[in-house]
């Protein structure tokens, strides 16, 4: 998303008219910019290309170009596969793209972008590329080892973001922890969540994909001197079994990753962790799935969210074999969920009669969608608020929690 954002501003740069994705099909270009980490993301990218070669045989086109990961990943096989598409491009030719406009890459431009998000949140991403070797992961194979972006530069973008009306940004990055130690030789991420929460009208920084493996416990100091950083973080575990851990080349145990939950949370009392798990991984066992449902009935994330496993070339794990049949992997996952379902409803029953700041993101079906800090764009949980007065995108209000959903709240305005 922010790939194309950055390439959509420099076309607006060059003076070219872009939209994200136009409904009005008046537009005679499209550039396909495509994901190619896990299977599904795959079928979309190919499923998207398709559509759009076949709208240019229809004459409803002139030109598709495809870029991104997939790309980078299967060009030889994409070109020879499907016909059609102009020309495909890899993560780093952006430049090259921008010629096929007659448009020059500008520098200068670095942190401008046209933004899909609503005005007032955007992701901020802190680096590139990925430099752990997870044995799932095809990413470092995609998007090559961790560049890290200068603090200057990212506080930069920051203010540009304020000024355009931004008032939450979610730092992303492949690996957020890694931050600094290419550029800097020192770990810097509380650096620069302080340097972020310098930036005047910046009203929440929340942190995403936070590597659990020699932590850097700094980050929560910085969230602890702020109250524009959330009390939100998003480490990715992936499993709870050693067996699994060790397999998934994830260079930490079960009995270290609850040391550090337990350290996080005495360090920031109250703080939202949300984790993702992968089910299905080779050899896992009936066993494994056991050990990490005990893991979360003890742990209680505040957030959880399974994938199924992708067996991926050129990963270390596509060496072993993929011998859990889909449906049982998408059991496992469901299962794992259910743990969590009932956990998320627990955690969301204690907070009714409690006020909180929220901020609203939109109006639908004539009620207001709004988070907590605790909750972040599309992945985590929304506070509806019924009311007759009008609120905007953006503006922060109280709410008084008055009902608890598994993965909702309900309340109104104070
Ligand atoms: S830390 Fe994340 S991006 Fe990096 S290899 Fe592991 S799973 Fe992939």
């Amino acid at each position: 998303m922010v790939d194309s954002e950055v390439l959509s501003g420099q076309l607006l740069a060059n003076e070219i008219d872009v939209v994200h994705e136009s409904a009005k099909r008046d537009h005679n270009i499209v550039v396909v910019n495509t994901c190619g980490f896990i299977d599904k993301a795959k079928e979309e990218s190919i499923n998207t290309i398709l559509e759009q070669v076949e709208l240019k045989q229809r004459g409803k086109l002139d030109k598709v170009y495809v870029t991104g990961c997939l790309s980078e990943r299967y060009r030889g096989d994409l070109e020879s596969e499907i016909g059609g598409v102009d020309a495909w491009f890899g993560t780093m030719e952006l430049p090259l793209l921008l010629k096929k406009f007659d448009a020059d890459y500008k520098s200068e431009l670095i942190g401008e972008r046209l933004l899909s998000t609503p005005s007032h949140y955007a992701y901020l991403k802190i680096a590139e590329g990925c430099n752990r070797t997870c044995s799932f992961c095809a990413i470092p194979l995609m998007r090559g080892g961790h560049v890290s972006r200068p603090i200057e530069e990212l506080v930069k973008e920051a203010e540009k973001l304020v000024r355009s009306g931004v008032k939450e940004i979610m730092l992303i990055a492949q690996e957020l922890t890694y931050y600094g130690l290419d550029l800097y030789k020192q770990r810097r991420l509380a650096d620069l969540m302080r340097a972020l929460a310098a930036v005047e009208g910046l009203e929440w920084i929340r942190l995403h994909y936070a590597y659990p493996t020699k932590f850097p416990m700094e980050v929560l100091d910085a969230m602890n001197e702020f109250p524009n950083i959330c009390n939100y973080l998003d480490m990715p575990l992936q499993h709870a079994s050693n067996a699994m851990l060790k397999a998934m080349k994830r260079q930490i145990t079960r009995e270290e990753i609850e040391e550090l939950v337990h350290q996080i949370r005495a360090k920031v009392p109250g703080i939202c962790l949300r984790t993702t798990l992968i089910a299905g991984f080779p050899g896992e066992t009936e066993d494994d799935v056991e050990e990490l449902k005990g893991f979360l009935e003890r742990m209680r994330f505040d957030r959880v969210g399974v994938f199924t496993y992708s067996h991926e070339e050129g990963t270390s794990a596509y060496e072993l074999e993929d011998n859990i049949p889909a449906e049982e992997k998408e059991r496992r996952a469901q299962e794992i969920m259910e743990v969590q379902q009932e956990i998320s409803l627990e955690k969301n029953q204690e907070r009714v009669g409690k006020v909180l700041k929220v901020i609203v993101d939109k109006k639908e079906a004539g009620r207001y969608l709004a988070r907590t800090e605790f909750d972040s764009v599309e992945v985590d949980n929304e506070v509806i608020i019924n009311t007759t007065k009008r609120l905007k995108p953006g503006e922060f209000v109280n709410v008084r929690i008055t009902k608890a959903f598994d993965y909702d709240l309900e309340g109104e305005l104070v």
